[in-house]
This record gives C-alpha cells, structure tokens and sequence, in this order.
C-alpha cells in the first residue's frame, strides 16, 4: 500500500467519489479506509471505529465473514465469469435461484432475475413490469408511481421515482411519467397530521387520488421500500403498505417491494415487506445479498408475472434486458455462502433485539440534547437522528452541525452517517449489545459537542 500522505494528496485529485463534491473534496480528506474486522474499521491514521454505518446498510454480517470470502476465492477459481445471456448459464446462478425461492417463496416470489447491485435491481423491476403488462395486452400502463422521501438508487429509471430532488434535479429532465405522493412521514408532511395511523390514511388516500386522477389504466407500477432508509430512515405505519397492497391489487398495478436495504433481516424480519404482512409482486434486493463482499442484486418476480411471460407465444415476453454481469457466478457463489450464513446466525432476531436497544437509547438521547427533533427506528437497525435548530418551529438544524455531530462521534470511536441534517444508523446485524452502547456513547458526545 502506497503512504498516507501519498494517499490523502491523491484522493480527491484523481477519484471522483460518489455523492460527493468533487471541489470540496480536494479541500477537505475524507476518512480513508485501510482495515476492517468484526463490526470495526479502521482508518489510515490507525483510529478504529464501530461501523455503525455497516458498510452502506450492506455488511450486515460485519467484516469477518469467512464462509463468503472463502466462496468467492473458491469460486474466482473454480469459474471466475461466465454470463447467463439465454443460451448460457452457471451453476452456482442455478443453485442461487433456487435458494432464493426457499426463501422468498412463500410470499409468492419464484423467479429470480440477477443484476450489479440495487439501482439495476430497479431498473430490471421498473422495466419488466412495463413488459409485463405489454406481455398481458394492456400496453397503456407505463407510467410509475413513488413515495416523495423515497430512494431507488440512481439510474435514470430509479432516479426518476427518487423523491428527493436532491439526486434528481442535477439531471433532469427525468423519465417522463412518474409521480409522487406524500410518504407516511409523521414528524413532516403536508397534512399536519402527526398520529401515524391516521397519517397512513392520508397518504394512501393520496395514493387513490393519484391513481383516479392519472387513470389507473396508464400505470404500470407502484415502488416503495417497505421502511424508507436513504431519505431518512422512515418506518411507516403498519397499516400503510398492507393499504397499498389492496389498492395496487384493486387497480392493477404492480407493486415493487424495494427492499434493497430491508432485505435479509435488517428490519428483524427475513425482509421489510413481510414484516408488514405484504406479499409484493416484485422485490429488488442488493448490497446483503453478499454481505457487501460482492457488487450483486436480483430482482426478485411473482408466480403471477412469471407465468405471463413463460405463457407468451407472440414474442412480446424476449427479455431485451440484462447486464453482462446479470448472474455472475463470483457473486452468485457469495450470496449463497452469505443467505446460509444469515440463516444459520439468525441475524434478524439479533437486529430485532438490538434494534430496540438502539431505539430506546435514541430516546433517552432526546431528554438529553434539545438539538433531537425527531428520532426514528424501532424496526431493527435502522435508526435515525433528526436534528432541529428549533424543536418548537422544526426548523432543521445545519448541515454543519450533523456534519460536528458525525466528526465527534468518530473521535470518540464511532463512524455514522450525516445526511442532510439526519443520522443515520444501520450497523451490522450481528453487533453485540456493548457495542450498541458504545455507538450511544458516541453519538452522546458528538451531539454534546455539536450545540
Ligand atoms: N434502492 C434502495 C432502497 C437503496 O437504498 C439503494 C442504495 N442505497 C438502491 C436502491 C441503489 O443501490 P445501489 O447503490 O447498489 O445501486
């Protein structure tokens, strides 16, 4: 490895780094990552820290992951690529398949289409459910709708059903067709409600509205992530998605769980959807598909639709999609190495029990520090932050300030995600119960030293 200096002087001058400002990072080094083990990482300087970002939501099962990294060296040497494109395939995308519907079956998931990651997880969605209803002879229904708040990664698809203007409007003109309702955000939305129950009403209401207004018979699909993470980690309330369910069923529109972060066991269930009861008619799935060890995702598709286009005999159901590295054996064998390991660790009932103890820790953070407007959690680990200038007006406290809050809390041994003016939590799932407390304590001292 080339020195430190040699490093932090070239970081910025020769890597553009994603979701970042290319000028600002010339002016100020980020942390630079040289080691990690368990749930820590280290940085060039040698400061280790409790990841309690987990990779990005990815490395739910910490750094040391020797099944995983063993079936991707076994693999790299047994058949290190080859591509399912038809007329190909390889076995370790077979046996994949098949464990994905062991586990992904009972909710009527059988078909697994593999990809790069979670943005062409969306995009493979977003794309087949168009086909779908071509391939079912109502080729009127192209158009998409999303939640305002929601993240789908950033292809031109999936960046179009962003909500968040953010990753939209430096690229804009998006895809023609999409639109946006209110997400169930109780802390802000535009009705002023703030019982999440009642909130949940009003959002699905929206949803009906928006439906009745464009004509249900020119939408294509309806995508969600069952617990929002990127836009600041937004549980909504338990009636919302099964709402949603009934109302794409009763219109016709396919519902895409995107569960690229809540796969897995992050929200304490095996995914986000079924923590809510809801049976999706597609589900994108990435980033712990292979415990960040990998770039992989699969979209994951109905019996339902399955049929549809293996019934089809006009041609309409030619998959004209699909990426080079759609299967990959490399990251296949991974995934399959990582889905055993998640079972067999049974990580979701540790994320559950962990998750409440970071909830609750939040909480008491609150009495605490008058910068917490809002907290946010309780569904596994995914917690968040929300930082206010003013708890009275809600008025959102400075970028700056999250941006101390994050810097403290590092000194102090713990690294956590600023984003705009929330943090973000969403360490690996199989942290211990101590190292919750220290990623608490962490966190007590950045917003100490941040007022
Ligand atoms: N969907 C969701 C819900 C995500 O959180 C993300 C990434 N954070 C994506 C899609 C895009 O995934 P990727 O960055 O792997 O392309």
């Amino acid at each position: 490895m080339k020195d430190s200096n040699f490093l932090k002087e070239n970081n910025a001058k020769f890597l553009w780094h994603p979701m970042g400002h290319p000028g600002q990072l010339r002016v100020k080094t980020p942390q630079i990552i040289t080691g990690a083990s368990g749930v820590r990482i280290t940085d060039i300087d040698g400061h280790e820290t409790v990841d309690a970002v987990g990779g990005l939501w990815n490395v739910n099962l910490g750094y040391s992951c020797d099944p995983v990294k063993q079936a991707i060296s076994g693999q790299l040497d047994a058949l290190p690529y080859y591509s399912a494109f038809a007329g190909t395939s390889n076995n370790a995308a077979i046996e994949l398949s098949w464990e994905l519907q062991e586990w992904f079956g009972a909710d009527g998931l059988g078909r697994a289409f593999f990809t790069s990651g979670g943005s062409d997880s969306v995009e493979t969605a977003l794309r087949l459910a168009r086909q779908y209803h071509k391939v079912r002879g109502e080729p009127g229904r192209t158009k998409f709708l999303s939640l305002k708040k929601g993240y789908h990664g950033t292809h031109m698809g999936g960046a179009s059903v962003n909500g968040n203007a953010r990753f939209r409007t430096a690229y804009e003109p998006m895809l023609p067709g999409c639109y946006h309702i209110p997400a169930p955000y109780t802390y802000r939305n535009p009705f002023n409600e703030s019982d999440p129950a009642r909130l949940a009403q009003l959002c699905a209401q929206a949803l009906e509205d928006e439906i009745a207004f464009q004509g249900a018979e020119t939408i294509a699909a309806f995508i969600m992530e069952p617990v929002l993470g990127a836009g600041g980690i937004i549980p909504p309330h338990e009636s919302f998605m099964p709402m949603v369910r009934e109302i794409c069923t009763r219109n016709g529109i396919v519902l895409i769980a995107d569960e690229v972060i809540t796969g897995f066991g992050r929200t304490g269930h095996w995914s986000g959807s079924r923590h809510w009861g809801v049976k999706p008619d597609m589900m994108c799935l990435a980033k712990a598909i292979t415990n960040g060890y990998f770039p992989f995702g699969a979209a994951m598709i109905s019996e339902t639709i399955a049929e549809a286009f293996e019934a089809d005999t006009t041609g309409t159901g030619n998959i004209g999609h699909g990426y080079t590295y759609s299967a990959h054996p490399v990251g296949a064998a991974a995934a399959i190495a990582c889905l055993a390991e998640t079972k067999r660790l049974n990580v979701a009932e540790n994320a559950a029990a962990r998750g409440e103890q970071m909830f609750a820790g939040v909480h008491k953070l609150m009495d605490k520090h008058a910068l917490i407007g809002d907290v946010r959690g309780g569904h596994g680990l995914m917690t968040a932050v929300e930082l206010v200038s003013d708890r009275a007006t809600k008025a959102p406290a400075d970028k700056a300030v999250a941006s101390t809050v994050a810097e403290v809390a590092y000194e102090n041994g713990v690294m956590v995600r600023v984003s705009g003016h929330n943090i973000l939590m969403s360490p690996p799932l199989i942290i211990s119960e101590e190292d919750v407390d220290r990623i608490l304590a962490g966190l007590d001292a950045g917003l100490a030293a941040a007022v």
